[in-house]
C-alpha cells in the first residue's frame, strides 16, 4: 500500500483543523481507494500533499509564525517594540 501525506486545507485555522491535520499526517491507503477528503479525526477538509521533497515544514525551521499557525503562541504576550520599525 502506498503511503500518502495529507494536510489540512485550513492549517492556519484552529477551528477548521486539529493538531494532527494542521501539521500534516501520513496514511497508507489502497490504490483503488478514493483519496481522503477529510481528516479522520476532526472531519475537516484535507488535501493530499503531492511532493514530499519541498514540504515547507521540512525545509523551514520552526518559526514564530509557524508556531502561531499551529495555534501555540496565539495568546503569547509579546514584548513591546519587537516589531518596531527602525
Ligand atoms: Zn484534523
Amino acid at each position: 500500500m502506498p503511503l500518502y501525506e495529507y494536510i489540512s486545507e485550513h492549517a492556519d485555522d484552529p477551528e477548521s483543523s486539529c493538531r494532527v491535520c494542521a501539521k500534516g499526517f501520513e496514511l497508507r491507503r489502497p490504490v483503488d481507494r478514493e483519496p481522503l477528503k477529510v481528516c479522520p479525526l476532526c472531519r475537516h477538509a484535507v488535501k493530499k500533499v503531492i511532493s514530499r521533497v519541498n514540504t515547507p515544514k521540512i525545509a523551514k525551521p520552526l518559526s514564530i509564525s509557524d508556531a502561531k499557525k499551529a495555534g501555540f503562541t496565539v495568546l503569547e504576550k509579546r514584548d513591546e517594540g519587537v516589531y518596531e520599525r527602525q
